[in-house]
């Protein structure tokens, strides 16, 4: 697999698609294998695209400052993480290197939750986690979601199960921004959709 910048970017948009998209049983294991691709897959190209904001602005990403219990202490003495970036970086190195565990209940995938040897240590529920990847792989891909581009056969909706032919009542009740083209019926099933009773796409 050839890793360079077009291929960083549509493997980005691919992971948002697929959180964005699909809804079922495996949600919480399908959202992790995506935040593992957006950690390890992008090379360092598409890790400039990720902003130096400062930690304060974490719950813009979705982050609950709370789900970071420790910072931790670089071994130049500074504490970190300090940026987005940064944040993303000890991620990525915890992922590496396998210091995360996963956390369940009753078989579900509730969160993760990540320590280092600086003494940093998160614990992000998947809510947060999901917004996560999705902030994420909007900037490696370098592009907001897709969305509906007004060209596909059917339309779904990011926030519900149906999806529906262009053509039926239900779609203009999808706000616009929550709306998702879909090429094929097969791809909408794919992703967790079901098809609309009302329109049989
Ligand atoms: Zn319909």
């Amino acid at each position: 697999m050839k890793n360079n910048g077009r291929f960083d970017r549509t493997f980005a948009n691919r992971m948002n698609e697929l959180v964005r998209l699909y809804r079922g049983p495996h949600e919480g294991s399908n959202l992790f294998t995506c935040l593992l691709g957006l950690l390890l897959v992008p090379g360092e190209e598409a890790w400039s695209r990720v902003p130096e904001e400062p930690l304060s602005i974490l719950h813009r990403w979705g982050i609950n400052r709370r789900s970071i219990r420790k910072i931790g202490t670089c071994p130049c003495g500074n504490e970190h993480p300090r940026t987005l970036r940064h944040l993303v970086e000890i991620l990525r190195n915890a992922i590496t290197e396998r210091r995360f565990d996963l956390l369940h209940a009753n078989g579900t995938l509730t969160g993760l939750e990540f320590k280092d040897a600086s003494g940093f240590h998160a614990v992000f529920k998947t809510a947060d986690l999901r917004r996560l990847v999705e902030k994420l792989s909007e900037h490696v891909g370098g592009s907001r979601a897709r969305g509906d581009t007004g060209d596909t056969d059917f339309v779904a909706s990011w926030q519900r199960e149906p999806f529906h032919r262009r053509s039926c009542k239900w779609v203009r009740r999808i706000r616009r921004r929550n709306r998702l083209g879909v090429a094929t019926r097969r791809e909408a099933i794919r992703a967790g959709h079901r098809p609309c009773k009302t329109c049989r796409p």
